[in-house]
């Protein structure tokens, strides 16, 4: 994956009322026959998991060239071990103490009323912690350990990365050692019985997750309605989803703080915008 400046894309945003804007992104989700639901960071923002991108974010302080290509992580694991333990933590910490917010939870009710793929940029797990039945982690998940050359090892639980959070925090607390740091965080990262092992998540430079990603193009090529939460549309080529959806005529709803590639943008955060839109279509059958 890899940044981009901003989408220049933007197609339409009528100019309405919020609520005539609701009520006609309710009315194109509830006429399309396959809904692909398209997430970025943000729509984990209100389960206390920060987006790296927005201020005082994980960028802000691990700059990505350093600590988010393969290289860049090597290299400072190297010659600063402290700063990439941190860096472990910053990532890992909000994760493990997450739970779904009513957006996760708007989303997996939807599936009970239209055919709805998830597509997600999160490494998170909360789609599926909602109850989402289909969702393709196109940057793979930090639940999911694999060997250096991507073959699956075994699963973590949010039990097991919360221990490994204790851990770690134990050993910043001390004089620092890089054998204690990697002794903390062995049960995800580290050298075991079968090498190399690491969370099965895409740096950048590197390539999409499979077959997470051939599937996200496929459900995107097909959909009719794409729906983009909280997806700043700088990161590829995950952003090429909602173009490559619209280029084949699908409605492109999005939902976010900023506007981003769309037929209709509907200004608000995940977790307040997503159930008022999936009751407004479906009706309230919580
Ligand atoms: P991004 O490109 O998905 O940008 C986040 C977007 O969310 C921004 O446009 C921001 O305005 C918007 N946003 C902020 N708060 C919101 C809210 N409450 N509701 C709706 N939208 C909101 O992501 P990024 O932060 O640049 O991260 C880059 C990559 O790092 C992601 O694609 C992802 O792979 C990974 N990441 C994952 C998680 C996670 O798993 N929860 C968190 C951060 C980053």
């Amino acid at each position: 994956m890899q940044f981009r400046g901003g989408s220049d894309h933007l197609i339409i945003t009528p100019v309405s009322t919020p609520s005539t804007l609701l009520n006609e992104a309710a009315r194109r989700l509830r006429q399309a026959g396959h809904v692909v639901v398209f997430t970025g960071a943000g729509a984990s923002a209100e389960s206390g998991v920060p987006t790296f991108r927005d201020r005082g974010g994980v960028w802000d302080r691990f700059p990505p060239e350093q600590f988010a290509t393969p290289q860049g992580l090597r290299d400072t694991a190297l010659t600063h071990p402290r700063r990439v333990a941190e860096f472990v933590l910053g990532l890992i910490e909000p994760i493990a103490a997450a739970s779904p917010n009513a957006g996760h939870f708007a989303v997996a009710r939807m599936a009970r009323h239209a055919r709805v793929t998830v597509v997600t940029q999160n490494i998170d797990g909360l789609h599926q912690d909602a109850g989402s039945p289909e969702v393709h982690e196109v940057h793979g998940s930090l639940f999911e350990i694999v060997t250096l050359g991507g073959e699956p090892l075994r699963r973590v639980s949010r039990t097991q990365l919360r221990q490994v959070v204790t851990e770690l925090r134990q050993v910043l607390q001390e004089p620092f050692t890089t054998a204690r740091a990697l002794e903390a965080v062995k049960p995800i990262l580290g050298i075991g019985a079968c090498g190399f092992h690491r969370p099965n998540i895409v740096l950048f430079g590197e390539p999409m997750a499979e077959p997470a990603w051939t599937l996200a193009a496929d459900a995107a090529a097909g959909c009719d309605c794409m729906l983009t939460v909280g997806a700043s549309g700088a990161v590829f080529p995950a952003a090429s989803l909602p173009e490559e959806a619209h280029a084949r005529g699908a409605e492109v709803i999005a939902i976010g703080p900023e506007r981003t590639l769309a037929t209709c943008w509907l200004k608000g955060s995940a977790a307040a915008t997503l159930p008022t839109l999936v009751d407004a279509a479906f009706g309230t059958d919580r």
